[in-house]
This record gives structure tokens, C-alpha cells and sequence, in this order.
């Protein structure tokens, strides 16, 4: 077996799967097979060193390439073997910490997780019920505050208190808000019973896309301390840093593993060595990095410039020919990406395809099929459900449209003091008027009814039961609301693809298994590889994936690079993810116009990176 586990691998990569080492750390470039060690290594130590998957945890940067990876594992190893595995994110690593843990910070493990908009929205109704003049901002800013302790000044009185506030209602509603996810986890991981229990259970950790951990997720490592250690990443691909991660990590991880064994992989199985030539003359011009070969001598196309089109209208008719042509000569969509800066360039590309009936598909967060207002109260009502503390979910749906209450009742209702210590649905229970008790009743009954069994089924059938309970299906039907039937079929096939996916993979697909997953969503679950059309994706959403064709589009002087960067070796190493993206073809595109307020036209030039990748921009006709 470990013939066929080590054949096709390299020297380096063979050893980086094989050494005994506890510690590893393993720098290389991109393409060069650092992700495929990984779950190499995982495999390898399954079949020779008799580790059983449960004993190994793995930490992704997006829960797509988790599954990716123990899809890829699932080959070498049976299914039943990765299944067990512990492949995901650091995020839902933390989620899993909290549920079995948290009752030590005062969580039960069917909690809720505030993101920002929902801590904005909490915020902003105390400010409102105390009359407080603050802003939320402000609050905020104390919220972290009394987080780190208290120490320093808060905002005003009135700020202070309202954090104050929200925390208190935060705790009553049995809710943990987005940042607080990992340090609660480092918090709990440092009480020295729950650190012996975790490397007791995980005798394996491994990191993938290292470059990119925070502090935060470093320290948790550090306090779990496992005996065995093995992180992979690329110092050029840090990318993060204006987001919190620190690239020093890597950078520092042999001073703070002094036995570690580092181990470099230089050749590149991924991009023709044009392509591969290009990155490295690129990143040559960083002076803060590791130096690293990158290489490959696969003959390949030239990189192609496009500066022909005038207009950002013409550069995504450029996009659409080109697609065009590609399936034309039996190539696919889906082997097509269209990478941007940010997600602004990537609209009228999109409209550009779709005029020209040709697939595309936007990995943003707005092409989220869960945002519409009455799905969001869907959600949150189910969040009700599951967690019955959960204040800001009652609020959220509680005007749903379906269930029928007048204005007046859900003013009365809305206009009632704070929850103080009571729990919201009991007030409800208690005080609301007859329709208000029955939504109460409902609530109830999707909890207690055992023959429906809302907690165990699968989340796609524990949304449909939710949308007939509250009654929002014979609503809309009733007053043939057919757009509003469509959203929900839309949101429905998005919840039933990610329930697919959990149980192909042997993770969790409950109700509360994805609520929690929806808080903690990342740009790559937007993406959806099992169909066939052209990918729209910002560069960094496009981290670890690879591409037969790439075409990075907006290459001028102040879009890439940002004329908002702050800091340009971080905007270059952007730029050398992008380019390493690509297998085969390569092409950057450049309008030479931009509209400017719609209406006025003025031309940038061309990026620098275009140059700096060894290419030759277009001379520029001068005028006065
Ligand atoms: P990134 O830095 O972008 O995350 P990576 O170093 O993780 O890249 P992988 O994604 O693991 O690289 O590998 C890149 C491509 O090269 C994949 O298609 C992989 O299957 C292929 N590959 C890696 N090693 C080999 C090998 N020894 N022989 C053939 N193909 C390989
Ligand atoms: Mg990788």
C-alpha cells in the first residue's frame, strides 16, 4: 500500500510524507504540491503507522477545500476512513470546541452566533429602547473593550453601557458573536483538562494555507500543543494581513519550533513555465520574503495581454468571445475563471455572459440565494427553534408575513420592555395576544413533536417543515406570490446542495449544524465546481483552487494594485496568487477607459505588475 500511497510523488514530497519528525513545516510555492502532501501524509500515517483518522484534525481555510481534500483522501483510504477525519476550518474547529466545552463560558451547545450585521441590529435596538446617545460604531468599540478586559477608556458613558447591555443580552440569549469564536476557544483551550483532552483525541494536527493564521488560531495551536505538527504554506501567498493574519507565523515557526524539520518543495505540477516564470519575476520585486525556486518546464502558451479593448463594456465582451472560442475547440465553462480585484468588476461581466446565454456563476457573497428578507426570517425562526433563548432570532421573525398578526399586535409586542431575565418565548407564552401564543405554540411544537423530528432530519427537510409550520408556503400560495416561491426553491437547492456535501463527507447536516455553518461561512461556499460555467471570483477568493484558463481582468494602474493599498508587497503577492492560479492560459485584460460616475471617461495606465511580471504593456499615445 504505501508503494501506491508514495508513487507519483517527488523525492521532497515523498519525504515531507514519510518523516518522523514530530514537528514538520513544510515552505514551498505555489502548485507544488503542498496540499497533496497533506493529505498524503494523512493517509500514509492511516495505512503504515495504523493512526486512525479520528486521532487526526486538519485545519482548512474554506470548508470547500476541506471537503476537497477528504474527497482526495476518501481515494487513497475508503470513505469510511475519511469520514472520521476532522477536515475543516479553523472557525468550525471552534464551533465544534464550543459545543462540547463551551458550558465553561456559560454556552449551551445549540447557541447562536451573532455575526456583524446581527450585533449591529442588537446594538442599535438598545440604543434606541434606552434612548442612549451613542453610536454604534462607539459601541462596538467598548464591546472590544471590556473583551480585552476593560483596560483603557471607553467611548462615553452611555456607550459603555450599552455594551454593557449587549453583552447581558448576549449571555441571555445563549449567543456567541462571530469574533468571540475564537477567543472563547483559545480561552477554554487554555484551562490545561481541555488542552489534555484535545491532544489526547488529536495526535496528529496539520494546517494547510499556514501563511495565513492570525494570532488568535497560532495561539490555539500553541495551547492545544500536539505531539505531531505538520503546517504547509507559502510566505508569498500571505494575503491576509490586512484582515488580522500575521505571515510572521510561518516565517517565525522554526525559531518557535527550534526541532523542527523544514522542508521545501521548489517544482510546480500545476502552471506551464511561462506562467511559473512569470510569478517568480513578479515576486522578485518584494524585498520582505523567504527565497524560494519556483519551477516547471512545461512548455506552454505565452501569457496574453489584452489591451485592445477600449471600454470595462469590451473587456467582458472580450471575456465572452473567449469563452466562446474555448468551448467552440471542446473545452468546458467551468474551466474558466474570471479573477478581479474586488466584486465590483465582476457585474457587467456577469450580464455579458448571461446576454450571451452562456453560464456563469458569481462566488460572492451577493449572489446568496439565503439573503432575501422573508428567508432571513425563515432563518431566523428556525434559529428560534433550535435555540429558544435566542432574542434577536424572535425579533426577526417575529412580523413574519404568514403569521398573520395585525400591525397593532406586533407593535404592542415590539414596543415591550427588554426581556430582563425572562426567556422570550416564555413572555411570549405568557402576555402575547392570542396569535402571538399561537406563534409561540408553533415554536413549541417544531421542538417537542417527535414524529417530525426537527433536530435529526437533514437541513433542506427541516427548512421545508419550518416553512409549512409557520405557514409561509400556503401565504405565498395563497396570494400567488410566485417570485417569492422561486426565491424559496432557490434558497432550498442552495441548503440541500450544502446538505449533500455534509453527508458525502460524513459532517454534520442538521438545523443546527447549519445555522451554526452559516454564520461562519467563507467566499469559497459560494462556489459551486459540480456545474458548468465560467467562475466570476475576486483573487482572493480564488486561494488553493486552480483553473485550465484564467483571465484577470481590470489590470491597471490603482485597480490592481488598489489605489487603497496600503501596503504594496501584500498587493503583489495578491497578484502572484492570481498568476498561479492558471494551468494552461493565462490572459490579463486591461480596458483602457474607464467610466468614471458614469459618465466621464479617463484612462489609467497600465499596471505595474504588468510590467514587473516581464511583460511589455502597449506604449501609450500621449496628448495634451
Ligand atoms: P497552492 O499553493 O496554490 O495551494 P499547492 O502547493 O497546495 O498549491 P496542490 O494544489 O497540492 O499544490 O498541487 C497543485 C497541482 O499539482 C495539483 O493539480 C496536483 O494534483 C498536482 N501535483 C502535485 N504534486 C504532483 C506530482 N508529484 N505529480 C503530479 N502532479 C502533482
Ligand atoms: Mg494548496
Amino acid at each position: 500500500m504505501s508503494l501506491n500511497l508514495l508513487q507519483g510523488l517527488n523525492e521532497e514530497q515523498a519525504a515531507a510524507v514519510t518523516s518522523k519528525e514530530p514537528v514538520i513545516l513544510c515552505l514551498a510555492g505555489a502548485g507544488t504540491g503542498k496540499t497533496k502532501t497533506l493529505t498524503t501524509r494523512i493517509s500514509y500515517l492511516h495505512e503504515e503507522k495504523r493512526v486512525g483518522t479520528s486521532n487526526m484534525l486538519a485545519l482548512t481555510f474554506t470548508r470547500l477545500a476541506g471537503l476537497e481534500m477528504k474527497e482526495r483522501i476518501a481515494h487513497l483510504i475508503g470513505e469510511e476512513q475519511a469520514k472520521k477525519l476532522f477536515c475543516n476550518t479553523f472557525h468550525s474547529f471552534c464551533v465544534s470546541v464550543l459545543r462540547e466545552w463551551g458550558h465553561r463560558v456559560g454556552l449551551e451547545p445549540n447557541f447562536s452566533i451573532y455575526d456583524q450585521e446581527d450585533q449591529e441590529a442588537i446594538i442599535a435596538a438598545i440604543l434606541d429602547e434606552f434612548r442612549y446617545d451613542a453610536k454604534v460604531r462607539q459601541v462596538l468599540d467598548d464591546i472590544a473593550l471590556l473583551a480585552r478586559g476593560g483596560e483603557g477608556n471607553f467611548r462615553s458613558y452611555e456607550s459603555e453601557q450599552a455594551a454593557r447591555e449587549y453583552l447581558f443580552r448576549l449571555k441571555q440569549s445563549n449567543a456567541i458573536s462571530l469574533d468571540d469564536l475564537l477567543t472563547k476557544t483559545l480561552e477554554l483551550m487554555r484551562q490545561d483538562d481541555i488542552a489534555t483532552y484535545y491532544r489526547n483525541q488529536y495526535k496528529y494536527v496539520y494546517v494547510d494555507e499556514f501563511q495565513d493564521t492570525d494570532n488568535v488560531q497560532m495561539d490555539i495551536i500553541r495551547a492545544m500543543a500536539p505531539e505531531n505538527l505538520f503546517v504547509v504554506g507559502d510566505d508569498y501567498q500571505a494575503i491576509y494581513g490586512f484582515r488580522g493574519a500575521n505571515v510572521q507565523n510561518i516565517l517565525d515557526f522554526p525559531k518557535q519550533y527550534p526541532n523542527c524539520e523544514v522542508i521545501k518543495l521548489e517544482r510546480n505540477y500545476r502552471s506551464s513555465a511561462p506562467i511559473v516564470e512569470a510569478a517568480n519575476t513578479l515576486i522578485r520585486h518584494n524585498e520582505n520574503r523567504t527565497d524560494k525556486k519556483l519551477v516547471n518546464e512545461r512548455d506552454g502558451l505565452p501569457i496574453e495581454l489584452v489591451e485592445a479593448p477600449l471600454t470595462v463594456e469590451e473587456e467582458a465582451h472580450y471575456v465572452v468571445a473567449t469563452s466562446y472560442f474555448h468551448v467552440q475547440n471542446g473545452g468546458k465553462l467551468s474551466d474558466i475563471a474570471v479573477l478581479a480585484r474586488t466584486n465590483g468588476q465582476l457585474e457587467i461581466i456577469k450580464d455579458k455572459l448571461a446576454e450571451a446565454k452562456m453560464a456563469a456563476l458569481v462566488v460572492n457573497k451577493d449572489a446568496d440565494p439565503l439573503k432575501r428578507t422573508d428567508i432571513k426570517k425563515l432563518i431566523s425562526f428556525m434559529s428560534l427553534v433550535v435555540n429558544p433563548k435566542d432574542e434577536k432570532a424572535l425579533w426577526s421573525c417575529i412580523n413574519f408575513p404568514a403569521n398573520r398578526m395585525t400591525d397593532l399586535e406586533r407593535a404592542t409586542l415590539l414596543s415591550k420592555p427588554s426581556w430582563s431575565s425572562e426567556r422570550p418565548l416564555d413572555v411570549l407564552r405568557a402576555e402575547g395576544s392570542p396569535k402571538v401564543q399561537d406563534f409561540a405554540r408553533i415554536v413549541d411544537t417544531l421542538r417537542n413533536f417527535d414524529e417530525i423530528q426537527f433536530f435529526d432530519i437533514d437541513a433542506y427537510e427541516a427548512m421545508r417543515q419550518a416553512g409549512y409550520a409557520i405557514g409561509l408556503k400556503a401565504y405565498y400560495e395563497e396570494k400567488g406570490l410566485q417570485n417569492r416561491i422561486d426565491d424559496m426553491l432557490a434558497a432550498l437547492r442552495y441548503v440541500k446542495r450544502w446538505c449533500i456535501q455534509q453527508e458525502a463527507a460524513g459532517e454534520r447536516n442538521n438545523i443546527e449544524a447549519f445555522l451554526k455553518w452559516l454564520r461562519i461561512r467563507d467566499i469559497q461556499d459560494y462556489f459551486r465546481k459540480d456545474e458548468d460555467a465560467v467562475q466570476l471570483l475576486t483573487v482572493h477568493g480564488s486561494k488553493g483552487l486552480e483553473f485550465d484558463t484564467v483571465i484577470l481582468v481590470g489590470m491597471n494602474q490603482g485597480t490592481f494594485p488598489s489605489k487603497r493599498t496600503v501596503d504594496m508587497e501584500e498587493e503583489r503577492r495578491l497578484m502572484y496568487v492570481a498568476v498561479t492560479r492558471a494551468k494552461r492560459r493565462l490572459i490579463l485584460t486591461r480596458p483602457r477607459e474607464i467610466a468614471l460616475y458614469g459618465k466621464k471617461f479617463f484612462q489609467p495606465g497600465p499596471s505595474q505588475f504588468i510590467r514587473e511580471m516581464g511583460l511589455m504593456p502597449a506604449v501609450e499615445e500621449v496628448g495634451l
